[in-house]
């Protein structure tokens, strides 16, 4: 029986992370997931409850789960607090913690949204992306950092810093996952400019060796955002830095439509994983029930595609998902003109009548 933390957080999380539990519940009774759920705090609403965003108990439990599903964390009323208390330090510290290096974003067109993509039908459809991102390294936590003044003004500095044992760790998440896939990957850099690409690029060269079957090539960031908005379906799999995943995985992800659609995972050497959607808390929605929880309900595929090894229960939930979709049912983020958007809560029990 595998054990998951169930974290829902703040804002939209719990709305999403609701009926996402629908589903998990569905397939116990029916199909022996064999899922066990122990319930934590983290972001704002654990600071409100406990005084940091990130509890003790929360890091003790997750470390005697098998996996962690997450809804989201973040809100204006949390805004104003010093930085290590703010909900998204929760979520670092739990990556970190956790040692979640590897960060799985897929960006997949549903035929039936081509539509609501920004970009033209023939440009995005059949759409199938995967961006493998370094989550615990790089700019985001490279010494020094801070501001402080010099020569009388202001001064900020961060540092992009990378080991090479860390990019080759991200570098073998990455052509493992082509070797299931087209077998291709692509490694964004910018190598003309930064040492620390020149080495990214190099490590990427040397774990290729071990992967003959997958072709590697390399492609400088810039470019790589111009080609995602010019020519998606050219990528199988890309692999890149923390920075540069952050800002092209939310790029690839309006190619499909909506932010509500897409799921992610956060992996450790040891498969354990964060399973989460992409989005924020959503504050602007939330308590509405109009919070699109598709990425959230694919969150939980994922996490049984990756972590527990249960490949036919996560493709039953993505065909339920397919058959609500080709039903026609929307929530208002993927919802056409002329279409009626259905609620939260509907598009939950919407999956779970599928699933049966
Ligand atoms: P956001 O992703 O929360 O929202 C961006 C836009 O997308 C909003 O208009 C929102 O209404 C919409 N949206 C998001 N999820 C949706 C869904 N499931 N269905 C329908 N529409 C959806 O990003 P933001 O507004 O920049 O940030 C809000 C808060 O979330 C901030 O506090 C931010 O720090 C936090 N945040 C958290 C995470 C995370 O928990 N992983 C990620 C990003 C942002």
């Amino acid at each position: 029986m595998s054990k998951i933390l169930v974290l829902p957080g703040d804002g939209i999380g719990k709305e999403i992370v609701a009926q996402a539990l629908k589903v998990i519940d569905s397939l116990n009774a029916n199909n022996n997931l064999g899922m066990n759920l122990v319930h934590g705090l983290i972001g704002g609403s654990a600071y409100d409850e406990t005084g940091s965003p990130l509890p003790q108990e929360t890091l003790k439990v997750a470390k005697e789960c098998d996996s962690i599903l997450l809804g989201a964390v973040g809100g204006h009323q949390w805004e104003a607090l010093d930085r290590p208390l703010r909900p998204e330090r929760g979520l670092l510290g739990l990556r970190a913690e956790m040692d979640l290096f590897s960060n799985l974003r897929p960006a997949i067109l549903y035929p039936q949204l081509a539509a609501a993509s920004s970009l033209k039908e023939e440009i995005v459809s059949g759409l199938d992306l995967m961006i493998v991102r370094e989550l615990v390294g790089g700019i985001y936590f490279g010494e020094p950092r801070g501001i402080e003044v010099k020569d009388g003004q202001r001064f900020g500095i961060n540092s992009a810093t990378y080991f090479e044992s860390e990019i080759a760790r991200i570098g073998h998440s990455a052509f493992q996952i082509a070797q299931k896939r087209d077998k291709r990957v692509c490694s964004v850099d910018k190598a003309n400019v930064l040492e620390v690409c020149e080495l990214w690029r190099e490590v990427m060269e040397e774990v290729s060796k071990d992967y003959p079957d997958v072709e590697l090539s390399h492609i400088y960031v810039d470019n790589a955002a111009m080609q995602l908005v010019k020519a998606p379906k050219q990528f199988d799999v890309m692999v890149t830095s923390n920075l540069f995943g952050d800002v092209l995985s939310d790029c690839a992800a309006m190619l499909t439509g909506s932010i509500g659609m897409l799921p992610s995972a956060s992996l450790n050497k040891d498969n354990f994983g964060m399973y989460e959607p992409i989005h924020g808390s959503a504050p602007d929605i939330a308590g509405k029930d109009i919070a699109n929880p598709l990425a959230t309900i694919l969150s939980v595929a994922m996490m049984l595609r990756y972590s527990l090894n249960q490949t036919d229960l996560a493709d039953k939930i993505e065909a339920a998902v397919n058959t609500v979709l080709d039903q026609g049912y929307r929530t208002g983020d993927i919802a056409a003109d002329g279409d009626t958007a259905i609620g939260t809560e509907e598009m939950g029990d919407r999956v779970v009548a599928a699933l049966k």
